[in-house]
């Protein structure tokens, strides 16, 4: 939890939260009537200190007398933060039991375990997320790498986990559709009860015969939470397999289009094209802009030629169409991807892409991993699977909308500055719901305060006040602009010495 004080003139101390409802819920843990505070679980909370708070008519001087009786030292004191005082538990003392003394005693507002207090966050049973493998969705520095080098996906997850009804289409070598731990999301044609198309036999068999395919596939929507290989950044979406290219992973542009077109008569909503060409087609640009005219968003790997597109261009990256959103990958350590394009004008963001581990083609339980398996192919299914998410939680938003939350939410990289429009990797969280903070607008002397509100656009967000930290009491709720901010003024006369004021949303 991030939070500054700032201090005004007149002597108001207003406290400043960057905060998500949930976030402050260990804050305004209260021990409730027949729950023993031991329920939240061992080591939920410090074995070596209490928090309490002294009723205002107990004098201070009285209560350290209680101290003292109990061998209570009082490590820390906050008067300003509601008269609430930090206390060490003694040796041969329990927390449970100096929390029941302190609470008879009748000299405190309340007596209370210091808990822990864990960012939310949401993790699926699939073993390569849980052994750490799928560094991109969670790096604590495994496999040295850098601590938080990823998309937040846990922290996102606790938003959304599933886009169900989205369809996006993988342009591949195939997708193994049988696969374990792809099947359940596997698009089905209501028509033929097919999982796609096949441009180069001209059926409905889109079977991968030489794995690139598949891995894009688990790294967009792997089956999450089945207890099986890999979690997909959506555990749930509709993957519409269109195989354009071949065995060596080689394909024409007329293939290509033809799979367009299937997935704009079929309803998709996403595009993930995890390939590229040197040359331009007037022919891919009028269908990738015929797409466009339908809402759909296209998701285009940089390539891997280690090159400024920018300088030599790549496509579809280059060509100049507001739905393409173009990806370059970045490693463990939050790195550009050695062989990875890139471009500040025409590289959107960046995304995992080194060292993958994703379900393979071989088999129905294959999996293949590598330090060396590496590429923007990899970094846009993240990108994709990112989308399928956000349409699913802005179901009103145009793709326009929807490509400006993701390129706003991305974490900017020194590694990226200059190599991207974003300069930034992309992050789950940061784009399914954006950090709320408020800023004081200055005020002339003894005027009434404001603040500004930034929360994303389009958010409901509830402005909160309280004297003590404690009884918070919301006072307005208004909803973001476009621009992703609202004004509040706190005009209310008998305003009290000392007031906090916090902004918080529902997810
Ligand atoms: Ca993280
Ligand atoms: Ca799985």
């Amino acid at each position: 939890m991030a939070s500054h004080l700032m201090r005004r003139p007149a002597g108001w101390l207003i406290a400043v939260w960057f905060a998500f409802g949930l976030w402050l819920a260990p804050l305004m843990t209260q021990t409730s009537g027949s729950e023993s505070p031991s329920v939240a679980g061992t080591a939920a909370y410090r074995q070596d200190r209490i928090l309490i708070q002294r009723k205002a008519r107990v004098s201070p001087s009285v209560l350290a007398d209680f101290h003292a009786a109990r061998r209570g030292e009082v490590l820390r004191s906050f008067e300003g933060l509601g008269r609430l005082q930090v206390v060490r538990v003694p040796a041969g003392e329990t927390v449970h039991s100096l929390v029941a003394k302190y609470q008879q005693s009748g000299m405190v507002e309340f007596a209370e375990p210091d808990y822990a207090v864990h960012a939310a966050a949401t993790t699926p049973n699939d073993p390569k997320f849980l052994d750490g493998t799928l560094w991109g969705l969670h790096n604590i520095g495994q496999s040295g790498g850098a601590m938080d080098a990823d998309i937040d996906a846990p922290e996102g997850w606790d938003v959304l986990t599933s886009a169900s009804d989205i369809v996006v289409a993988v342009l591949d070598t195939g997708v193994r559709y049988t696969h374990e731990d792809l099947a359940a999301n596997m698009w089905v044609n209501p028509n033929d009860g097919g999982h796609g198309f096949n441009a180069l036999t001209g059926t409905n068999n889109p079977q991968d015969d030489q794995g690139h395919g598949s891995l894009v596939s688990g790294t967009l929507g792997g089956v999450g939470n089945n207890g099986k290989g890999v979690a997909g950044v959506a555990w749930r979406v509709q993957i519409m397999a269109c195989k354009c290219l071949d065995s060596a992973g080689n394909g024409n542009d007329s293939d290509v289009i033809e799979c367009i077109d299937y997935a704009r008569t079929n309803g998709v909503r996403i595009i993930n094209a995890s390939l590229d060409s040197p040359t331009y087609s007037q022919a891919m640009s009028n269908a990738i802009y015929s797409v466009r005219e339908a809402g759909i968003i296209f998701i285009a790997s940089a390539g891997n030629t280690s090159a400024n597109i920018d300088l030599n261009p790549r496509y579809p990256s280059c060509y100049e169409i507001d739905n393409i959103v173009s990806v370059a990958y970045t490693t463990p350590s939050d790195t550009l991807g050695s062989f990875s394009n890139y471009g500040a004008t025409n590289v959107d963001l960046a995304a995992p892409g080194a060292a993958v581990y994703s379900t393979f083609f071989t088999a129905d339980n294959a999996y293949l991993g590598a330090s060396v398996i590496q590429g923007t192919s990899f970094a846009a299914p993240y990108v994709a699977g990112t989308f399928a998410l956000m349409l699913t939680k802005y179901r009103s938003e145009n793709y326009q909308d929807i490509i400006s939350r993701v390129l706003n939410a991305t974490d900017p990289l020194p590694a990226l500055s200059g190599k991207c429009v974003t300069g930034g990797r992309l992050n789950l969280r940061k784009a399914l719901s954006p950090p709320i903070s408020l800023t004081a607008i200055a005020a002339s002397s003894g005027g009434p305060f404001s603040f500004r509100v930034f929360g994303g656009p389009n958010r409901t967000c509830v402005i909160e006040r309280a004297g003590d930290l404690t009884n918070w009491e919301p006072i307005h709720t208004n909803t973001t602009s476009a621009a992703g901010t609202f004004d509040f003024t706190d005009s209310q006369p008998g305003i009290p010495a000392q007031r906090f004021y916090r902004a918080v949303s529902t997810l």
